[in-house]
């Protein structure tokens, strides 16, 4: 259902209307109302590590660009391989990796051969070392064997012409080494985008500062700054802006100039001194919703100028949980990424969970193998959405639909891992 409630509640800012949204409404707005960057940028494969090709690639050879063996032992001609006995033919060369044998095998014939060395003329099937009775030059070998074994056929990874990687393919290691496997040194990558991002609050401080009372350590802008990181984009970090307006309005405008978004937690929810809502309505084309999840239900997206704007909320479980859900997919679609959503497991949970129905939510679990070898998730334990340390305890989201209530422990839940092999 596409279909968002305008809400005013006597607590809102009479600027603008707050708009109900579920998870998948706000979702699709966002991803679909942002351009990918257009433009591009020629780098080495080294530097293309976590970019996004811009230019697709086609292999100009074969991958293995000639037959080899998958093993050390030796090569022959299929019609030496008994069907039943044994039978031995006379060892005539060698094929070493780098150095090939250069001749033409006969029947009768076989060569030494070692892993990834290229066949030889007139062989077509290798037959393991271990299998095999040697004897000065004659080799003996059983039944038993077939044509083919062992052997890697030219061109059975990638072939001359292949598309090998579109474009808005993430490039990973394995890219990395796909690519240098072509011999390509170098690609076309979209340019980084650009992410201002500041904390908003008259109560924050920086970590190498003494705490007063009624004070507390801005951790929203190292959340966020490593998520920036790990996506790979260009970090423009403005540091902590008071709660006051001009402070706050020369940020924005100061950040739109600069940079293609603009991320900042705090103050997009309704209270006294919330001035980035009051700024945006002048500033730029925003909205202000409600998104029907916890944590994280306060949230801002729109353009301040030309730039993109995530008004992420300020309670940190609700900035990393809004990141990944919202701003992170959106943020790939202008990187030129092929988006693709974020894998989600059933695996019985072995808490039972608190929630209330109306809203979806993303409890921070541990997912981990039980003694049976089975996938299972169990709770953090605390869920408040300012609870951070549980957010680094946790290693994936347990995401409750909307109309569900408590969950018994024992209940097959959707669970999103967000940590990684690294
Ligand atoms: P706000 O939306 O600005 O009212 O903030 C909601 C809650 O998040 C308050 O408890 C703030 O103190 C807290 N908060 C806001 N920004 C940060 C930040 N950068 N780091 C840690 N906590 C924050
Ligand atoms: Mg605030």
């Amino acid at each position: 259902m596409n279909k968002s409630i305008p809400v005013s509640s006597a607590c809102d800012k009479p600027q603008k209307q707050t708009l109900w949204l579920n998870v998948n409404e706000a979702l699709d707005r966002m991803t679909g109302s942002v351009k990918k960057i257009q433009e591009i940028e020629v780098v080495t494969i080294r530097e293309a590590l976590n970019r996004v090709l811009a230019k697709e690639v086609i292999s100009t050879i074969n991958v293995p660009p000639y037959a080899n063996s998958a093993m050390d032992g030796y090569a022959f001609n299929s019609i030496d391989l008994p069907s039943s006995g044994e039978n031995t033919v006379t060892l005539v060369g060698k094929s070493f990796a780098g150095i090939p044998f250069k001749g033409e095998v006969k029947p009768g014939e076989c060569i030494r051969i070692m892993t990834g060395a290229p066949m030889a003329a007139g062989t077509d099937s290798v037959v393991m070392q271990e299998q095999v009775q040697v004897d000065g030059d004659a080799i003996t070998i059983q039944s038993g064997h077939c044509k083919n074994e062992n052997v890697r056929h030219i061109g059975e990874d990638i072939k001359d012409g292949d598309v090998v990687l579109g474009r808005g393919q993430h490039l990973s290691p394995a890219e990395l080494g796909v690519l240098a496997s072509l011999g390509v040194a170098e690609v076309t990558v979209y340019k980084k985008i650009r992410v201002a991002f500041f904390s908003t609050g008259d109560e924050l401080r920086n970590v190498d500062e003494t705490l007063d009372e009624g004070q507390i350590y801005d951790s929203n802008r190292y959340t966020i700054f490593g998520m920036l990181s790990n996506l790979g984009v260009e970090l423009i970090d403005m540091g902590i802006i008071p709660d006051d307006r001009q402070a706050v309005e020369d940020a924005f405008i100061q950040a739109s100039k600069q940079a293609d978004a603009i991320m900042t937690s705090g103050g997009v929810s309704v209270g006294e001194a919330d001035f980035v809502k009051e700024t945006l309505d002048k500033l730029g084309k925003v909205d202000f919703w409600k998104i029907a999840m916890k944590p994280g239900k306060p949230l801002a997206f729109g353009f301040v100028n030309d730039a993109v704007f995530f008004g992420l909320p300020g309670n940190p479980v609700s900035v990393m949980a809004t990141f990944y859900q919202f701003a992170l997919p959106t943020m790939k679609a202008m990187m030129g990424l092929n988006v693709t959503k974020a894998p989600v497991v059933k695996v019985a949970c072995k808490s039972d969970l608190r929630k209330s129905s109306g809203r979806t939510d993303f409890q921070r679990g541990i997912l981990q193998m039980n003694e049976k070898g089975e996938l299972v998730v169990e709770s953090i334990g605390m869920q408040a959405s300012h609870v951070l340390s549980g957010m680094s305890k946790a290693n994936c989201f347990i995401i409750l639909p909307q109309d569900w209530g408590n969950v018994e422990a024992g209940t097959l839940v959707d669970v999103q891992p967000f940590r990684g092999l690294m």
